[in-house]
């Protein structure tokens, strides 16, 4: 049975990752600073470890016999734009310190594969209807913020801890990830969450409009969540060396993200556009490298934001009835 350590498996992605790894037959133990919120994690041991700490990572890293065969490193500070554009001390503190113990202390461990989740916020801004961006267009680099700085930051250390200890490095540049059991209210939810919570709250409450950031023009990919660790396992069993852009073919404006929530809902709302830390005006990426391991979506962003939109109203509904919104 092989054997893999979660990083982060308290968090969204890392959550529904063990629950992947559990199907395929794996023994998982997870690691965070806190417990899944949602539901019970399905990792066979779970540690609370602050991963910023050296000792912690080897903790994390030790098994009382044998060695970890796939370490996944999703452990993040980490928030939608609202949180990356005010933490900006605390993204570039924390995550440095996570990425660099974990890399170091597993090779130290000689751990064979590892798993390092970047961003696509790693690269510059773009203009709408501007061609696609390759993985190598990274460079020359101007990330938008402090996060994908740090992110471009971690893949070098990874690159540069694989090739001198010959450890199997596996990089990942997710585009934006939604799916159910992610953070939806609070400061750290992304945008198709808080968009579905502001819909959801004012179609429970009876209230005739709702307030989005910016003016609805900004391009983006969103990926089910399921596809995304669909990916990321795919990769990990891979012989792909360089960074890989982890999304699907289909981008659409904030506007139409909006549109197509009232649509799931069963409502009309009027949009208040007002101004908030939106990020880049544009995306558009490569995906040729993902897709030609045999990746393929599973779900539009449509279908993903069915499921999505049905768990957070049924969220909202218990809120409202508790009273905490
Ligand atoms: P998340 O915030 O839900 O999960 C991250 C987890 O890391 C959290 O549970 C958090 O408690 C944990 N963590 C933070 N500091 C820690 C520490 N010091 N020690 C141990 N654990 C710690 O985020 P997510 O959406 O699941 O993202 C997972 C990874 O994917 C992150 O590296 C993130 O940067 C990356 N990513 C996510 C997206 C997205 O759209 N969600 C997009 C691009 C990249």
């Amino acid at each position: 049975m092989k054997k893999a350590l979660v990083c982060g498996a308290g968090g969204f992605i890392g959550h529904h990752l063990v629950k992947c790894l559990k199907n395929k037959g794996y023994w998982v133990r997870g690691v965070d600073l806190k417990y899944p919120e949602f539901s019970p994690t399905q990792a066979d041991e779970f540690l609370i470890l602050d991963l910023r700490e050296p000792e912690n990572c080897k903790k994390a890293l030790t098994l009382h016999e044998g060695k970890f065969d796939e370490v996944y490193q999703l452990a993040a500070d980490m928030g939608g734009m609202g949180f990356i554009s005010w933490a900006e001390c605390e993204t570039l503190t924390n995550n440095v310190l996570i990425n660099i113990y974990m890399i170091k202390t597993s090779a130290e461990m000689e751990i064979q594969r590892y798993f390092f989740s970047s961003s696509v916020c790693i690269y510059r801004d773009m203009e709408p209807g501007e061609p696609k961006l390759y993985e190598k267009d990274a460079y020359p680099a101007m990330p938008d913020n402090e996060y994908g700085w740090e992110k471009l930051y971690s893949e070098r250390v990874a690159l540069s801890y694989a090739k001198r200890y010959g450890m199997k490095v596996r990089i990942a540049r997710f585009e934006n990830c939604f799916g159910p059991e992610g953070t939806y209210k609070g400061g750290r939810e992304k945008a198709p969450a808080a968009i579905c919570r502001k819909v959801a709250t004012a179609k429970l409450k009876g209230e005739d409009h709702i307030e989005v950031w910016g003016d609805g023009s900004a391009i983006r990919n969103y990926v089910y969540v399921d596809d995304l660790v669909s990916a990321v396992y795919m990769l990990m069993q891979s012989d792909v060396e360089e960074p890989v852009n982890i999304g699907t073919e289909e981008y659409i404006s904030v506007k139409e993200l909006v549109d197509m929530i009232f649509e799931i809902a069963g409502v009309k709302l009027n949009v208040k556009w007002v101004s908030g830390p939106v990020g880049v005006q544009s995306r558009n990426f490569s995906h040729e490298k993902i897709y030609s391991l045999g990746w393929k979506p599973g779900y539009t962003i449509k279908k993903g934001l069915e499921i999505t939109y049905k768990w957070i109203e049924e969220r909202v509904k218990k809120d409202i009835e508790e009273g905490n919104l």
